[in-house]
């Protein structure tokens, strides 16, 4: 059986994807930075009748990200797909050129720190192989137009690109694939009830790269299943 741990699994894209690799027979560990709505969202998929597990991981805290990291190192198992999907988009999010600096601290602790220190520390529980699964945003790509929407959150998303670029070349060796997805503007409560698609298609890239696609494709950012410009 494989293991896969998602980070910001409480709701939304999160707890869709841990609902499918569920499915597909996967150890699942939803992580989340509240016990409570943890323990709901661990409900809400045993009421489907599958077995979850959870692991209480603050992504913008660094004590958490250790707490967990020793949480999981006790299980005694290896992780086989790491999947950093948790992040935020501030309200206040407007212009890069006048915002508070705190909004920029905050979305860059969680969007871009956040997934990179929790990659470090669960690293050394990684199996060969293995996959780490970045949930980014087409807001992120170098080569779409500026939207003039979320700036601090587009930014954190480019970072977030780049290191995936970065860890995928470092880790090869290690035979652990690192990729970053687009899920598309998802019905969430991030992506609005405007978005055009559902959640159940937000987390079908991230269940595809986590069950099914070969271990080669590392380094590229999808959607639909098909690579797009960083
Ligand atoms: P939601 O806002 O619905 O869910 C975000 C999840 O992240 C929640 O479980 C939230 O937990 C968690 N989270 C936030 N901060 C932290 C933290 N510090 N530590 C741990 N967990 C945290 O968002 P989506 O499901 O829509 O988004 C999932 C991913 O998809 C994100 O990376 C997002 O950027 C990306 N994305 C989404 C798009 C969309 O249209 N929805 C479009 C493009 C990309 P809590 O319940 O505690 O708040």
């Amino acid at each position: 059986m494989k293991n896969a741990l998602i980070t910001g699994a409480t709701k939304g894209i999160g707890l869709e994807t841990a609902r499918q690799l569920a499915k597909k027979g996967f150890r699942v560990f939803i992580t989340g930075r509240n016990e409570d709505k943890l323990q709901q969202a661990k409900n809400i998929l045993q009421a489907d009748g599958l077995t979850i597990e959870t692991l209480l991981l603050d992504v913008s805290d660094e004590k958490s990200i250790t707490a967990a990291a020793h949480t999981f190192a006790a299980l005694h198992t290896k992780l086989d797909v790491l999947i950093n999907n948790a992040a935020i988009l501030l309200k206040a999010d407007n212009r890069l050129a006048t915002d508070a600096a705190a909004l920029f601290e905050e979305t860059m602790r969680t969007n871009v720190h956040g997934p990179l220190r929790v990659t470090q520390a669960l690293l050394p529980y990684m199996n060969t192989p293995a996959r780490i699964i970045n949930i980014s945003s087409a807001g992120g790509s170098m080569s779409e137009p500026v939207g003039g929407w979320s700036p601090a959150y587009c930014v954190s998303k480019t970072a977030l690109n780049s290191i995936t670029r970065q860890l995928a070349a470092e880790l090869a060796s290690r035979k652990i694939a690192v990729n970053a997805v687009h899920p598309g503007w998802v019905k969430t409560d991030m992506g609005g009830s405007s978005a055009p698609r559902s959640i159940e298609k937000g987390a079908e890239t991230p269940v595809w790269l986590a069950s099914a696609a070969a271990q080669e494709l590392t380094g590229s950012f999808f959607m639909d299943k098909k690579a797009m410009d960083w």
